[in-house]
């Protein structure tokens, strides 16, 4: 069954000729059988007079009289009405009505609940009406959006069309590392035969990973515009929003509707909506849970060789199923980084390219500004600087304006200490050339691969990444007290040159103390107990704590021991440092005035003349 949109088209009208039909029934139904019988049951009043004449008459069936009113019910042409009137001492009234044969009695009988009564015989069928109505023109939305259509901004997956607004990878500034990996998963959507020869398969699944505002949503749109095939796009929060009760149908329909397309794209943007943890919580979410099995299912379906590509993206690569990241799955996961100062120029410069500029612009300076922004906030205050100049009156856009922008931006921010102060720079910079100097003193090489003072996704502030030599799974006492040396090398390197504690180092204090404790309770490395084990029970894997197996007065002594180890680590690294001093600054200077420091620079300064 496939229908083409020229049928689609017809069908909306349809159903609304159909709903303002049902409206007019029910204005129809009303106004015949309802309103009579409010009319009937409103008590209307009328004279004594009337009342007489009406008894004579014979309309009168029943009559309640009370001490200050008549009360009566007239029949006329078979409906009952409702009038009253006032008490007139008439001592013949009873006979009379007992003459007509009136049912005369002296209390008001209970009224009926005119509106509950009406409820109950009109509006519970009008109510089941409606609510039958809601579903079927639910189900009709749902079917419509299936077939590919977008029906005032709801639907499945839609095809995103580049001509309007296309966007290329010369939109997506820096983040070099990240094109490079996408480049490979264009060229194999244009040249599949060439992977095909050689046996290789392209990864099935790519995520995303990066924080808000790093351009993930754009270096998306710009894959669809560098490679020539269809593109889905869909929003993972779309998913549960729109397809209540038919989310693991609708995966399945995208990737029907994918392999027709294929080679194609399929792009699910935050994608931790649909793929969180499933855990054993007792609030679990049946439908988020079917959802995300089909999503496995699906992608564990098609072959990897069949040309669709899963794109995704998120923010919270923590909270994803691991299920979703196995291999065959989302396998490869690329990061997109917060910029550091030459990607943050490169992002200002394509974004200044949009707006009317005065000549002698100081990007470099707009850029040294905002360490720690994103893609987004730079983007956002170029555009806070256009409209800076038009509230001048001015037709151009000055640095000047810039740096005020930069102001509102990151003033505007929740998260202003993202943006890192100056002071903040240079102590989060020798806090990191600490951790590696250590590092490459004590191996005589390159310590790092890469350090930089951006935030990172993780959280942490400044990054050191330390690479072994070579996989080691037998760690000596020599090693662990190395390791501890270079955890200590941070704060040591604050102490040192700024002469101030800082909460920087808390990760590396924790991190310390769990190695030393291990070293004297589980790896027998210390010097008053030998090998006695302390502590027994936990998983390194799963990362549960072990259970202390000694006695209390044990235990204080073991403390005082994790104590002395991490003190005379300390004081080893503070003494490498302050032998180091001259190499350290300059180091520093160059991370300072870079952000990021390879590797291989790293060893050229420090194996470098001093300057
Ligand atoms: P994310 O999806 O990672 O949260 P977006 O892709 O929505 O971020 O980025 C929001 C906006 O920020 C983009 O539309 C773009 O204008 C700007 N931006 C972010 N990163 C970059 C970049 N690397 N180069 C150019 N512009 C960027
Ligand atoms: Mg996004
Ligand atoms: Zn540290």
């Amino acid at each position: 069954m496939k229908e083409t949109s020229s049928n689609n088209g017809n069908k909306i009208p349809k159903t609304l000729m159909f709903y303002y039909g049902i409206a007019f029934l029910v204005i129809l139904i009303f106004n015949l059988v309802i309103m009579p019988k409010i009319l009937s049951y409103r008590v209307q009043t009328t004279t004594y007079f009337d009342f007489m004449n009406s008894v004579e008459a014979g309309d009168v069936k029943e009559v309640y009289i009370s001490d200050t009113e008549i009360n009566y019910m007239k029949e006329i042409d078979g409906q009952p009405f409702y009038f009253k009137t006032g008490i007139v001492d008439n001592p013949q009234l009873p006979q009379i009505l007992q003459e007509k044969g009136i049912n005369y009695t002296a209390e008001i009988p209970e009224k009926p609940n005119i509106l509950l009564s009406l409820f109950l015989t009109y509006g519970v069928p009008i109510l089941i009406f409606a609510f039958i109505g809601r579903q079927i023109r639910k189900n009709m939305a749902n079917k419509l959006g299936a077939s590919g259509l977008r029906i005032r901004g709801q639907g499945a997956a839609k095809i995103y069309k580049p001509d309007e607004d296309k966007k290329t990878f010369d939109d997506v500034a820096g983040q070099e590392e990240a094109k490079e990996s996408l480049q490979e998963i264009i060229d194999y959507l244009n040249n599949p035969e060439k992977y095909k020869k050689i046996g290789a398969k392209c990864p099935k699944g790519v995520l995303l990973v990066g924080p808000p505002g790093t351009g993930k949503t754009l270096m998306a749109k710009a894959l669809a515009g560098e490679a020539d095939v269809p593109f889905f796009s869909i929003s993972g929060s779309e998913f549960v929003e729109m397809f209540v009760g038919r989310g693991a149908a609708k995966v399945r329909e995208l990737f029907d509707q994918a392999s027709e397309h294929a080679p194609c794209i399929v792009f699910i943007d935050e994608i931790d909506t649909i793929g969180k943890r499933r855990d054993s919580q007792l609030s679990t979410n049946d439908e988020r849970e079917q959802t995300l099995n089909q999503l496995l299912t699906e992608m564990d379906g098609f072959e990897g060789n069949k040309g669709v590509i899963i794109l995704a993206a998120t923010n919270r690569p923590e909270v994803l199923d691991p299920a979703l990241l196995r291999p065959g799955r989302f396998d490869r996961q690329v990061r997109l980084e917060l910029p550091d100062l030459k990607g943050r120029e490169a992002i200002l410069n394509v974004h200044l390219k949009k707006v009317q500029l005065k000549e002698d612009i100081d990007v470099n300076l707009i850029a040294r500004m905002t360490a720690g922004a994103s893609g987004a906030q730079l983007a956002n205050i170029v555009n806070e600087a256009a409209l800076r100049a038009i509230r001048m009156g001015k037709s151009h856009v000055s640095t000047s304006d810039l740096a005020e922008a930069v102001e509102t931006v990151i003033a505007g921010t929740e998260k202003k200490n993202a943006i890192l102060s100056e002071e903040e720079k240079r102590i989060v910079a020798y806090h990191e050339i600490g951790h590696a100097l250590v590092a490459a003193k004590q191996s005589g090489s390159a310590p790092v691969q890469k350090i930089t003072i951006v935030p990172r996704t993780s959280g942490a502030l400044g990054f050191t990444m330390q690479v072994e030599e070579n996989e080691k799974s037998l760690y000596s006492k020599k090693d662990a007290y190395q390791k501890l040396e270079v955890l200590c090398g941070g704060r040591a390197a604050e102490e040192l040159v700024f002469d101030i504690v800082t909460t920087g180092a808390a990760n590396d204090i924790e991190r310390a103390t769990e190695l030393a404790r291990n070293m004297v309770t589980r790896y027998g490395m210390s010097d008053n107990f030998g090998m006695m084990a302390l502590q027994t029970g936990g998983n390194t894997y799963l990362g549960e704590p072990g259970r202390s197996t000694c006695s209390p007065e044990t235990a204080r002594l073991v403390d005082e021991e994790i104590r002395d180890i991490i003190a005379k680590a300390h004081k080893n690294a503070t003494d490498i440092l302050k032998e180091n001093r001259e190499k350290m600054d300059e180091l520093a200077e160059y991370l300072i005035e870079k952000e990021t420091i390879t590797g291989k620079e790293f060893m050229e300064i420090l194996e470098g003349e001093t300057a």
